[in-house]
């Protein structure tokens, strides 16, 4: 059974984000997307609102799971027991980080494989950052992220708390 990792911040999820995990999810046994909870980057969604939301983007992918977790990619490849490391390029900009973080991951788990799926035309422009950037300036992200995470952006961004969090 071959199992892929695909780790980010995913702050949000965007369709870009989106593709790559059904692309994947089609090529590999089993996906687990893992949601960083980095302390260092400051993130619009907190981590549970993040793994929330890609859940419910991923919720029609049988053989994909969604977790939260912090520390090093290659420490929850192994706890998974996962072969590969998924990625996403865009660019020519990505190439360069992309390549030493899968240099770096190398000399610390020389067994997980990173394997890079090359992002769709529609998604080339697509980035979590851009698109937060421009819902808080009152543009609509419709298009760019599925339905569910449009809906929570445009309320976190009006300055309220998403309803859809207040359960649990
Ligand atoms: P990170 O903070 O680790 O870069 P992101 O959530 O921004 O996390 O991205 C996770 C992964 O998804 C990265 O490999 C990134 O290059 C890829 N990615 C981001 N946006 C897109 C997109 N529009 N199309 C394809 N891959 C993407």
């Amino acid at each position: 059974m071959t199992k892929a990792v695909y780790p980010g911040s995913f702050d949000p999820i965007t369709n870009g984000h989106l593709d790559i995990v059904q692309r994947a999810s089609l090529l590999y046994d089993a996906v687990v997307v893992g949601v960083l909870n980095n302390t260092s980057k400051r993130a619009l969604f907190s981590v549970d609102q993040r793994v929330a939301l890609v859940k419910e983007a991923v919720a029609h992918l049988p053989n994909v799971s969604v977790l939260a977790f912090s520390g090093l990619t290659v420490d929850l490849a192994r706890e998974l027991g996962a072969q590969v490391l998924l990625r996403g390029l865009r660019t020519v900009a990505d190439f360069d980080g992309e390549m030493r973080l899968a240099l770096t991951n190398r000399c610390l788990h020389p067994d997980l494989e990173t394997v890079f799926l090359m992002t769709d035309a529609r998604h080339v422009f697509l980035s979590s950052s851009m698109i937060k950037e421009l819902a808080s300036l009152g543009g609509s992200p419709a298009g760019m992220v599925p339905e569910h995470v449009a809906r929570a952006l445009i309320e976190i961004c009006r300055g309220g708390t998403s309803p859809r969090f207040e359960k649990g």
